[in-house]
Formats: structure tokens, sequence, C-alpha cells
């Protein structure tokens, strides 16, 4: 068994399990809050999946923050617009200035991205900081109230404090907080399609897919929200439905024909897109029990990310509470200069974490039952919950937090 030797001139060695978008945001935000992170990763090396993905303005300020506008500007989509849609493609709101609106009262933007692009950006941006990135590298288990880590190779290494962002199927987090419950199936089957804008001939369409905008289309029987990434090459499109039948068929022929079959009393320039199809995934929605309340004393390992709540995307929270949760405890790392100060630290990050994670599962529930309301009402109950979570300043309340001790 070798130990792994993990130098640091300057103050915590911090170690990361999982270097998925959590993991490498944390380890950005560790390294700019001038503390050692290292990244142990299981794959043998990146391998970001997947299509779109929203940053509302809790999500960018933060990205901005840590210096990743440059390097995300050639491939971010910044939405004009705003659009609600019943599913029979009547336009029920319309909010023109969205961009500006969203600028104006959050002080940030709202992005959309492809998520390869998301992640591949936040790799750069923590390799040009200097973080250590070890692929190949399955963590089997976290040791010494956290201060160790086991590969499954059988190395190990030593460092102050863990971060745990192994993902919705954390092994880790049934491990160490005894959360026994493996994430479940929920009734909701989702689809994700990726629309090549060069394929796309119809007039109509054309205009939608060539605009700068968010599209969502709601009602009893589904969920469907649309826009732009790789900025505007594709368009995605992510469609949640009420479904309990088995997954069946994965390929993109059979996605696409059963899609097909859904959208035939939806607006019908949804079967448009359809003709465009550059790829289809289709997967049940899981929900990971809520995160453990408490903490014991003198742990020294936190979850951050989708395996401390993982989230049914409804208002599309996964990426910015994960980004959330790093910002959180670069903050408050900020304020430690030495091993003494880290439990004050790791139990205010906990508290913090576990109440905004409570709360947003809260508004998650109360949207998804309110997708049954006519739109009017709908709309109403989504704006309120658009503020609480836009509005949230991670650092800010970190550092208040951190002031005044809890
Ligand atoms: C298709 C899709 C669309 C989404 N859209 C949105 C959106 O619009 N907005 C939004 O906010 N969120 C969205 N999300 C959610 C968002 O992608 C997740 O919340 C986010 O990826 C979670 O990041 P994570 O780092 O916690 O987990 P992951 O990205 O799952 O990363 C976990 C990493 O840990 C590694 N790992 C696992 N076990 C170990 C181990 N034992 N040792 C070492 N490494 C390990 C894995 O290989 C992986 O790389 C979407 C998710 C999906 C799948």
């Amino acid at each position: 068994m070798t130990e792994l030797s993990v130098s640091s001139s300057t103050r915590l060695n911090v170690l990361i399990v999982g270097g998925g978008l959590c993991g490498l945001a944390t380890a950005i935000s560790v390294t700019l809050a001038e503390h050692k992170a290292t990244v142990f990763e299981a794959a043998s090396r990146s391998h970001p999946f997947g299509s779109g993905i929203q940053s509302s303005p809790n999500g960018t300020r933060i990205l901005s923050r840590w210096g990743m506008n440059e390097i995300l500007e050639p491939v971010i989509t910044v939405p004009e617009t705003f659009q609600l849609h019943s599913l029979n493609g009547e336009l029920v709101s319309l909010r023109e200035n969205f961009a500006q609106e969203v600028v104006k009262k959050y002080k940030s933007p709202f992005w959309t991205v492809h998520r390869v692009d998301l992640q591949t950006g936040l790799l750069r941006r923590a390799r040009d900081l200097g973080v250590d990135i070890h692929y190949s590298s399955r963590v089997s288990k976290v040791g010494n109230e956290g201060t160790t880590i086991q590969l499954t190779n059988g190395d190990t290494c030593r460092g102050d404090l863990v971060v745990i962002a192994d993902g919705t199927w954390s092994a880790l987090r049934l491990e160490l907080f005894g959360m026994t419950a493996n994430p479940q199936p929920t009734e909701y089957m989702c689809y994700r399609i990726t629309v090549d804008v060069a394929r796309v001939h119809d007039q109509e369409l054309l205009e939608i897919v060539n605009t700068p905008q968010c599209r969502t289309w709601i009602g009893p029987g589904g969920y469907v929200v649309g826009y732009p990434i790789r900025a505007g090459r594709l368009f995605c499109l992510q469609v949640i439905v009420k479904d309990n039948s088995n997954q069946g068929d994965l390929s993109l022929g059979a996605i696409t024909e059963e899609l097909k079959l859904r959208f035939e009393k939806w607006d019908r320039i949804l079967i448009t897109m359809l003709g465009a199809v550059q790829r289809a995934n289709k997967w049940r929605l899981v929900q990971v029990p809520p995160p453990p309340l408490e903490t014991s004393p003198g742990e020294m390992y936190v979850l951050a990310g989708d395996c401390y709540h993982s989230l049914l995307p409804f208002l599309a929270q996964g990426l910015n509470m994960g980004l959330e949760d790093a910002a959180t405890l670069g903050s408050l790392l900020g304020n430690v200069t030495s091993t003494t100060q880290l439990p004050k630290a790791v139990v205010m990050y906990h508290k913090l974490r576990t109440a905004r994670a409570m709360r947003i599962l809260e508004e998650t529930d109360a949207y998804r039952e309110n997708l049954q309301l006519t739109n009017g009402e709908h709309e109403k109950t989504s704006c309120k919950a658009q503020d609480l979570i836009w509005s949230y300043d991670a650092y800010k309340e970190a550092e208040v937090a951190y002031l005044t001790e809890l």
C-alpha cells in the first residue's frame, strides 16, 4: 500500500472525491481560498456527458467570481426572451426583455450551456489554478473522521478535510452518513434530445432555434423546456412525463418514434423538431433521500453536489446547488488559517447547505404539484420560487454566517 503525498505550502489539504461538475467547482473554490485541493476521480479521464444545462443567477454569479466568464464566453447562450406555452402551443406569457430583466434584478445573467462545455471549462480553470487531478482513482473508504481516504487499489492519502462529491449514486454517502436508502425511482420519465440547427429547414422552427430564448411548455401531461446550446449550433429539449412503464428501447430511432406519439396532441412544432434530432436519451428520474440534518462533531468530511441533495430537475437547480456548495465551502475555508478552526467551518457549512437544500427541495415539490394548475396560477408560484432561488448569494450568506457565528 502506498501513501500518496499531497504537498502544501498553503494552509489546508483538501481531498475531493469525484471530478464531476461539483468536484471541479469545489477544487476551484478551495484553491481560490488559498488551500490545496486534490481531486480523485474514478474514471480514467474526464468524460463529461449530457446535453444542455441552465445556470441561473445564483450559479452564474459564482462562476463569474471564479474567473470563468472568459473561458465560457464562446460556448454560452444568454437567452433574450422567456416564453411559457401550454402543451398545445398556446402562448401563456412572454418575457421579451428576459436577459435585461434578470441582470437588473439579480445582478447576474442567466446562461444556457452544453454540460460538456461547462465541465471542460471548469477542468481548464482548475488546472490553470494548479489543482492536482488523479484519474483512475476510485475512493473506497474515508477514515480517521475524514482525514484519510483509501483508493480501491489500496493507496491511501491523508488530508485535513475530505469533500465527497461522488454524485447521485454515491457509495460513500451510504457508508458515512448511514443514509441506507439508495436513490428511489420516481414516476417521472425524462427525455433529452438535441436538435442539430444546421439540419432544420422548417421556417417556423428556424426562427425558434435561431433566437436566443428559453421556451417552456407546461401542462398536466408533461413539462418541456428548450433552449440553444453550443453558441446556437444545437437546440436542446428536455421532456418530463409521468410514466411508470419500463425504459424499453433506448436507440435514437425508438426514442424519436416514442416522442412522436407523445407529441401528437401537443404543440406541432415539437414534432417538427424531431426531424432534426442529433442525439436522444431517456431515463427514469430518481430521488435521493433528504440530506442528513446533523453531522457528528469532529468529522472532517462534507458532502457536496448531487450526493448531498440530488434534486428533480423541475427548477433546474442541480448544477447551481453544487456551485453554491462549492462557493460556501470556499468562503468558509477562506477564514481558516489552522486545522483547529476547521470544525467550526465544517459545522457551518453543513448547517447552511442543509437548510438551503431543504428549502429548494420544498420549492421543487411545490413546483411539481403546481404543474397541474391553470396557467396563470402556475406562473405566479414559479415567480415566487425564482426570486428565492436566483437572488441567493452563496458567498455573502457564508460571510455573514461566519461573522455572526450563526
Ligand atoms: C442530462 C442532465 C441535465 C441536467 N440539467 C441541469 C440544469 O439545467 N441545471 C442544473 O442546475 N442542473 C442540471 N442537471 C444536474 C447536474 O448536471 C448535476 O446536479 C451535476 O452534474 C452534479 O454534479 P456532481 O459533481 O455532484 O455529480 P456528477 O456530475 O455525477 O459527478 C460525480 C463524479 O464522481 C465520480 N465518482 C463516483 N464515485 C466515485 C468514487 N468512489 N471515487 C472517485 N470518484 C467517484 C464519478 O465518476 C463522477 O465523475 C442535469 C443533469 C443531467 C444528467
